[in-house]
């Protein structure tokens, strides 16, 4: 299949994605986070789609993008009020929330759940897109399953070409690592992926959140988790990646003890010079979180291409937006995480 690519800005993109989308094609979409990997919601042959072009565990629920809040209702029930207020705060926006789904919803969504994970996202085109449908966009990440997630048009074609019908360009993604997932279904809200909100934002709004284990811990392979798609090793680049943590000189002297030819190392744009003759990558500075966040997926595929052996990382330490990229690092890294201070 020749995979058409749409310009964001060109008027009869909207128009197009969504005749595409309600034939029941896949369309890679632009979001603030990621970009998506979008079928119809309520389509289950559609959404079948997604899981085979990406080969992606069957038991990995999917989640759905609204164009509005007031379409919450249409897919979900019993909506608590905590929900509304996240809505008002966050929405559009890079946060997810899993409520009790209705049966309109495919359980090939929803991997068999009675829940569903809703989220509206910021960027316009694919708001427009989701009103001109008229139904919910279920998008996953648009990578191959496993590969770290797409922030680009070009990365999308490279996983993907000829495999989708379409990819609508809206330039690179803001924030660069997935959504934020708050479960609301539980006693007490529980954040089950820490995204581009905060944990700490989260808590003002909602006076009370716990941390699900799975976000910050290695599980073990037989633990029953609230998402199944929690426990697949993910974001991983081909490259073996370690993470050595401690203050920048520690980790430097690690790092040149145990650098090898073939081996890279991804740090702060203030460590780069620490790593002269070691192939450094800053991916951005530890004074911005977010320049880490927006590009941490984008220089873990630039490694790629070039058939590293080991990729030494440094990661931020403390919560904010630090918290997101210590998730996807310690995932991509397999929990493999030396302290600089080691011999
Ligand atoms: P992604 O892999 O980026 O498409 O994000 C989908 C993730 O959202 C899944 O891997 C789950 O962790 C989470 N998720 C989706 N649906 C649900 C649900 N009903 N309950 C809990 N988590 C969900
Ligand atoms: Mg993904």
């Amino acid at each position: 299949m020749k995979t058409e690519v749409l310009a964001a800005q060109a008027p009869e993109t909207a128009q197009r994605a969504a005749e595409i989308l309600l034939a029941g094609g896949l369309v890679a979409i632009p979001t603030e986070t990621v970009y998506g990997l979008g079928a119809n919601a309520l389509d289950e042959v559609a959404v079948s789609k997604i899981f085979a072009a990406k080969g992606r565990p069957q038991d990995n629920p999917l989640i759905i993008h609204i164009a509005e809040t007031k379409e919450l209702e249409r897919y979900c029930h019993h909506i608590p009020q905590a929900a509304y207020c996240l809505a008002e705060r966050f929405w559009p926006g890079p946060l997810t929330m899993v409520l009790p789904c209705r049966q309109i919803v495919p359980a090939k969504t929803t991997a068999g759940l009675e829940t569903v994970a809703v989220r509206c996202p910021e960027t316009e085109i694919t708001r427009e897109i989701i009103r001109l449908a008229g139904v919910p966009i279920a998008a996953p990440s648009a990578n191959l399953s496993g590969k770290p997630s797409t922030t680009t048009a070009e990365h999308v074609l490279y996983d993907l070409d000829g495999k989708i019908e379409a990819i609508v360009d809206d330039g690179p993604s803001r924030v660069g690592v997935e959504s934020t997932i708050v479960d609301l279904t539980q006693e007490r809200p529980r954040l089950l992926r820490p995204g581009g909100i905060t944990p700490e934002a989260l808590r003002e709004t909602l006076g009370d959140l716990v941390v699900d284990p799975a976000v910050l811990g290695n599980l073990p392979p037989n633990a029953v988790v609230r998402a199944p798609g929690m426990k697949y090793k993910h974001y991983a680049p081909q490259a073996d990646v370690l993470i050595v943590t401690g203050n920048s000189e520690n980790a430097a002297a690690y790092v040149r003890r145990h650098f090898q030819p073939g081996n890279a190392v991804l740090c702060f744009e203030e460590e780069l010079s620490l790593y002269e003759g070691m192939n450094p990558h800053s991916y951005g500075s530890r004074e911005d979180e977010a320049s880490l966040t927006h590009s941490l997926f984008a220089v873990l595929r630039e490694l790629d291409q070039k058939e590293i052996g080991t990729i030494f990382a440094r990661c931020p330490e403390g919560g904010g937006l630090a918290y997101a990229v210590q998730n996807r690092l310690k995932k991509a890294a397999g929990f493999h995480i030396v302290s600089g201070e080691e011999t």
